[in-house]
């Protein structure tokens, strides 16, 4: 997965987030439409699932691939 598509609440435009930007360290991203910043808290829950979906994703191609 090498981006995640996002919608924006306030505009309601969508935008792209990179792998590189998904990190608790980095500041939530803000909309380049209306320039309106992701409040921490979703930011966080965001970060959260793109992991857990991104390990499900390593798990299942490992599963695939250890099948032969
Ligand atoms: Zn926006």
């Amino acid at each position: 997965m090498e981006y995640l598509k996002v919608k924006c609440r306030r505009c309601g435009n969508s935008f792209h987030l990179y792998n590189r930007d998904m990190s608790h360290e980095e500041k939530p991203p803000m909309c380049p439409h209306c320039l309106t910043r992701m409040d921490k808290t979703q930011w966080e829950r965001l970060i959260d699932a793109y992991f857990t979906f991104a390990e499900v994703n390593k798990n299942f191609r490992k599963y695939h691939t250890d099948r032969g």
